[in-house]
């Protein structure tokens, strides 16, 4: 097996790919190379790393050894011919949209989005003579009929942030190709281990590496691959000129110590998000439960034909409403109150007034996000403590409408 063996498993890659100790005395884990420039063979050298005739490192802002071998593996991951780092899920996002748009152009974008992706397409990018269209991307139908001839790109998350609605990210490419649109899957939420969107058509995928990739709540980061030819659009003119939102080394170490066990961290979360989105729905105080690995999910058969597991997040509401949903949060010892997802802890928050706040309360009716929805990340602690949490603090809910 080689450093660059695409053949192996999932978890081989997540470990290995794009790295040969050998190379590095032997040392087993990648070496941080805290350089923020390259020397220069010559000034002839110089001239032609800059003009692109020969490649290799001249600024860390650009590409450094390290980030190389994340890059490469994430890619890997993915299944894409190469990959790009940036500062944070947010930083990735921007440096794709400032790479790819100009003044008169359209994004199609689905109507649930991470809140600060719809700030800055609402907010941001429309300042820029930017058309921003939110249609229902569920609804293929919709789709088709919301391209126009200015649609450059069409972005959307799968699962959704925070209602865990499911796109069809096959049908989806379709439409994008035939119509010659680049098309932009946030995969935050499956991961790679879960679903792989290039393979069914997608053109760049996106990472808030915060999330499971990192998976320990210790970084802020972002990765998106792609093509070769457009990652390196990207690189050069969005990540390099117009956001300057690079990765450090420091920070690419700990998302490689973090992909080493996704495979197992995803299996995980993943099984104990389907037990507790199954108490949760037999339990009377909850209204209903967004979990695609329950056959109630609106979108069951989509998710189990494009997701290989259901992932560990999970949308409810109470009886009650917010009020409700409030006091129920403040009631929960173990589960953490924080927003972010995907560690080892579990994390609760309330999208309409935390993540998403950037929408207004009209958008966010309109965009699908019910002021009662409440978000959990369920974490690695033991399944049966996660549970006896939520079903203390229900009670504790319950106690107070009989009362
Ligand atoms: C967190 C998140 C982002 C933003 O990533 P940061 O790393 O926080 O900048 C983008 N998309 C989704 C789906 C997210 O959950």
């Amino acid at each position: 097996m080689s450093a660059h063996d695409n053949q192996t498993g999932f978890a081989t890659k997540a470990i290995h790919f794009g790295y040969d100790a050998q190379q590095e005395g032997g040392a087993l884990n990648p070496p941080l190379h805290l350089s923020s420039t390259y020397t220069f063979a010559s000034a002839e050298e110089g001239g032609q790393l800059f003009s692109g005739e020969k490649s290799g490192h001249f600024y860390s802002r650009i590409s450094n050894p390290t980030l190389d071998i994340l890059e490469q593996r994430i890619a890997s991951l993915e299944g894409a011919e190469a990959g790009l780092s940036a500062a944070s899920g947010m930083g990735a996002i921007t440096s794709v949209f400032w790479t790819l748009l100009e003044a008169g152009d359209e994004v199609l974008a689905d109507k649930t989005l991470y809140g600060c992706t719809y700030a800055f397409l609402q907010h941001g990018l429309s300042k820029f003579g930017i058309q921003i269209t939110f249609v229902d991307m569920t609804d293929i139908t919709a789709v088709k009929a919301a391209i126009s001839k200015r649609t450059k790109v069409i972005y959307y998350e799968t699962p959704a942030n925070p209602n865990m609605r499911i796109m069809d990210i096959r049908a989806i490419s379709q439409l994008a190709k035939s119509a010659n649109i680049i098309s932009i899957v946030d995969n935050t939420y499956s991961t790679p281990l879960i679903t792989q969107p290039i393979a069914l058509g997608a053109d760049i995928v996106i990472h808030s590496a915060t999330k499971y990739l990192g998976g320990h709540g210790d970084l802020v980061a972002g990765l998106l691959v792609g093509s070769a030819d457009l990652i390196h659009r990207i690189r050069m003119e969005g990540l390099k000129d117009m956001t300057g939102a690079c990765m450090s080394p420091f920070t690419a170490m700990l998302i490689m110590r973090g992909l080493k066990t996704l495979e197992l961290r995803m299996q995980r979360h993943s099984e104990s998000a389907l037990t507790v989105s199954e108490f949760l729905l037999a339990h009377d105080v909850v209204e209903t439960v967004y979990y695609p690995g329950l056959v109630s999910h609106p979108q069951h058969t989509l998710a189990s034909k494009q997701m290989s597991l259901y992932g560990g997040m999970i949308a409810f509401e109470l009886h009650g409403g917010i009020n409700t949903g409030k006091a129920f949060m403040d009631a929960l010892g173990l589960i953490q109150r924080a927003v972010s997802l995907g560690d080892a802890e579990s994390l609760i928050q309330h999208p309409a007034s935390m993540t998403h706040s950037a929408y207004t309360p009209e958008q966010r009716h309109k965009h699908g996000i019910s002021d009662s929805l409440i978000r959990l990340s369920v974490g690695l602690e033991s399944v049966e403590d996660i549970i006896n949490d939520l079903a203390q603090a229900l009670a504790q809910i319950k106690n107070k409408q009989v009362a």
